[in-house]
């Protein structure tokens, strides 16, 4: 959130002023923009690090408050279309990561035999160019039906 704040059901992160007050550090906060039904209103709260601050957006400003700033990633994380509250759970994290790493390897399993079925190809076409052309001539129609299954095989190699 920069400009202007539209979508009433989303919630935005904007600079808000430090509290008027002569122990308040001379800083710009940030805090979460939002709707309120009840007053029919846009409307701001408190820091994000915990400072009182002044209600109102101030558009354009710089945040300067380290605290906010420290905060800001997380909070707009979570303030993204779309945020679930499970992506910040290290436990649902971890358990996400382990389904990835269990699936991993049992494609690089699955990448493995077809890179050996590759290679049985591979291999039994070097022996025909070696000797085929001699009993290519001895068994025609042979010859055929393996070239046809050897295309079938590998669509995407020209033979
Ligand atoms: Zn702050």
């Amino acid at each position: 959130m920069t400009e202007t704040a539209e979508d009433l059901t989303r919630r935005y992160l904007v600079p808000v002023a430090r509290l008027n007050l002569p122990s308040e550090p001379d800083v710009i906060h940030l805090s979460v923009y939002q709707w309120m039904p009840a007053f029919q209103a846009w409307a701001t709260g408190m820091a994000i690090c915990g400072a009182s601050s002044q209600p109102g957006p101030l558009l354009k400003a710089t945040v300067t408050c380290s605290g906010c700033l420290g905060y800001r990633a997380r909070y707009e994380r979570m303030l993204a279309p779309g945020y679930r509250p499970e992506n910040d759970d290290p436990d649902v994290l971890r358990e996400r990561l382990e389904r990835a790493h269990t699936e991993l390897t049992s494609m690089s399993g699955q990448i493995g035999d077809l890179r050996r079925e590759l290679e049985a190809h591979t291999e039994t076409r070097q022996l025909l160019s070696q000797w085929g052309p001699e009993l290519r001539a001895s068994f025609p129609v042979l010859f055929k039906k393996l070239d046809i299954l050897l295309t079938l095989t590998q669509p995407e190699e020209a033979s």
